[in-house]
């Protein structure tokens, strides 16, 4: 967990990330005393003449940044009061670390990520900092699920291209652009519903999304009697519109 003198890292990016957790497993706080393109000097925060450092610089004939001076040791700040509350740059680490190690969900708990913190990097954080970071995540959760409906486009574009025989669907407000329903049925659901049109199943249930959708399908039987999935749609809701746009999609 402890870096090393030579120590080389792709980016400053992954020495900082590094160096925090290090700082956070033997619980100490840093400060960056000098970061710019080229290297990197940080200092114990606990005590201003605590002899720890760390310096990392980048070299260009490698193109790596290299850990050119380093002392470990802590003396003066021992006893030091720990610090009341995260650094800003304990927080940047957390919230690109936590979701490597955590799904996080609407439901998530800040207890779930001091657990996870501890279990997968052996690093105690304060109740207070997991929720500050829970509240960041979940916030960007929204986000990102936002962009992933802006992407359902390009999504159904290279269906098409890569499965010409199937058929898929997608919706969307004129004027918006707001995503409305979609329906996607692979070529070799496809065959099979033409060839034994039996569907044995249609049902429907809710996504566990931020935005609430309503998932439909189809189910048939194959050759083998194997269950197959004819088709699937994403629409708001079940009625009785939203039935018949997704029957009308299968039998077409
Ligand atoms: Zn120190």
């Amino acid at each position: 967990m402890a870096l090393l003198h030579n120590q080389s890292f792709e980016t400053f990016s992954d020495f900082k990330a590094q160096l925090h957790q290090w700082a956070l497993s033997d619980n100490f706080a840093i400060k960056i005393e000098k970061s710019d393109r080229s290297r990197c000097v940080i200092k114990c925060r606990s005590a201003a003449d605590c002899p720890f450092h760390v310096r990392a610089t980048w070299k260009p004939e490698q193109e790596r940044v290299i850990i050119t001076a380093l002392n470990p040791i802590h003396t003066t700040c021992l006893g030091a009061a720990p610090v009341p509350r995260a650094s800003c740059s304990q927080f940047t680490y957390l919230r690109e670390a936590v979701p490597k190690i955590l799904a996080i969900t609407g439901k998530t708990k800040p207890k779930e990520i001091q657990q996870a913190m501890q279990l997968h990097h052996k690093v105690s954080i304060s109740y207070a900092v997991a929720h500050k970071v829970l509240q960041y995540l979940q916030g960007q959760d929204i986000g990102l699920e936002r962009a992933q409906f802006r992407l359902l486009l390009l999504y159904i574009q290279k269906l098409h291209e890569i499965d010409e025989e199937g058929h898929f669907h997608l919706s969307a407000c004129s004027e918006s652009g707001r995503f409305q329903r979609l329906f996607i049925s692979p070529s070799a659901s496809r065959h099979l519903f033409q060839r034994s049109p039996k569907l044995i199943a249609a049902d429907g249930t809710f996504t566990k999304s931020k935005f609430r959708q309503t998932l439909l399908f189809a189910v048939g039987i194959d050759g083998d009697n194997k269950v197959i999935l004819l088709a699937w749609s994403l629409v708001e809701s079940e009625n009785q519109d939203s039935w018949e746009y997704f029957l009308h999609n299968l039998i077409r």
